[in-house]
Order: structure tokens, then sequence, then C-alpha cells
């Protein structure tokens, strides 16, 4: 399923939902849910949250400056020759590595220094250095398909949210869209793999991404999911 959709239907029937049930629907729980809504697929090269980390512009620049280190190394008489062109060449190679292998490295040092600088924005920071981390290494749609990281990911909120003493709603709706995501996916034809290593696998066919019949399941489930958040949010009887 596309990141569009999954950020349309999580974020949409969480926040749907927690309001219908009386929960007060804050700035910081509509982010949570969103972020949440696209999480699972952080492991996806394409994925639309590791494309907003790390923007292909940024990517770039951070090639040009890889080379750009490289040159000044050779001319900076920081190692005799022939070191100094060993050195250039290493740190300018790693520009040329393929698109993907550098992503991650990228992500994995923006991770370091975010857990280097972390102390200062207490807890955000450290959970998004973890993203990153997981972002960078976990195979492709590997873990964060299964129930474990659900869980592992609305246990991560609670505690910030006993921390920060903001009450039942962060991690209600990170948990929630994050397990909206996994549903979602369950109906597509690849499906999910919800506790390995059994080899159970919850695969419903209704829809195989990039077909049109997929497609237009997609767009059905997004109306749906606009006329709920249109009946929830400016139709219904407010009680206040
Ligand atoms: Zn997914």
């Amino acid at each position: 399923m596309m990141g569009k959709s999954h950020f349309v239907i999580s974020t949409g029937v969480t926040l749907s939902a927690m309001s219908l049930l009386g929960y007060e629907i804050t700035i910081p729980a509509i982010a949570v849910a969103a972020v949440s809504s696209l999480l699972p697929d952080i492991d996806e090269p394409n994925s639309l949250l590791v494309r907003t980390a790390l923007p292909e512009s940024l990517l770039r620049l951070l090639q040009v400056a890889l080379i750009g280190a490289g040159i000044y190394l050779y001319f900076a008489g920081i190692a005799e020759p022939p070191w100094n062109i060993a050195l250039a060449l290493l740190v300018g190679s790693v520009s040329f590595l393929p698109g993907r292998r550098l992503r991650h490295l990228f992500m994995l040092l923006i991770a370091l220094a975010l857990f280097a600088f972390a102390e200062a924005y207490d807890p955000w920071n450290y959970i998004a250095a973890c993203m990153l981390v997981v972002a960078s290494v976990v195979p492709h749609r590997g873990l964060t398909h299964t129930l474990y990281a659900v869980a592992g990911w609305g246990a991560l909120l609670y505690f910030v949210s006993l921390e920060m003493e903001s009450g039942d709603s962060l991690w209600i709706a990170g948990g929630v869209s994050y397990a909206l995501h996994l549903l979602a996916d369950s109906l597509t034809q690849r499906g999910i793999t919800p506790l390995p290593p059994l080899p159970f696998k919850i695969r419903m066919k209704l829809m195989s991404t990039g077909s049109k019949k997929g497609s237009a399941v997609e767009n059905v489930f997004m109306l749906l999911t606009l006329a709920l958040v249109v009946y929830v949010f400016i139709l219904r009887p407010q009680t206040m």
C-alpha cells in the first residue's frame, strides 16, 4: 500500500476513533498518529518518512560535501604522501556508494549525532535517533511489520507519556495508528507475518499493490476514512 493511503487511513481512523471515545485530540497526539502511520514502512528505501527525514536534495548536498572533504584532505597535509591520496580517495569514494547504502550511512551518522546531543531535547531526540537506526539496519519489511513492533512502539510511547505526564492520548494514538497500518497491509497480496519466527501469515489479497483494482480499493478506503473524519469532526453534534 502507498504511503499516502497509510497516512490518510491510519491517522484519520485513529483520531476519529479517539474523538468518539472522548479523548482530547492534542497537537502531539496528531503528530504521533501521523508519524506512526508511516513508521512501519521506514525500512522501505523509498518510504515517505525516510524521504522526509533525508530528502534527495540533502543527500546530494552531503555527497558533494564528501567529495569536497576528500579534496581538502588531499591538500591539507594531515597525512604524508601517499597516505593523503589514500585518505582523500577513501572519504571521496563514500559519496559513490549506491543510493540506498549512502542513505543508510547518513541516517546512522545523523542518529549518532542525535544520541550525542539528545540530552538537550529529551526524550524526542532519543526516539528519532532510534527510528533512524532501525530504518538503516532492519531488513526490508522485516521486524517493523510484526506485533512485536506494535508492542515495542506502544510501550516506548507509554513510558514517554509517563515521563511527560501527558495522559494516555499519545501512546493510544501511536499504537492504534501503527496497528492500523499493519491491518491495512494484511489486506494486500504481500500480507504480513505478524509473529516471526512462526510462519503464520495474514494475507487477504484484497488488493495487489500497483494493480488497477488494488488502487481502486485503496481509494475506496481513503474516501471512507475522509467521510468518517468529516462526520466525527464537523457534522457530529458536539456535546460540549
Ligand atoms: Zn507497510
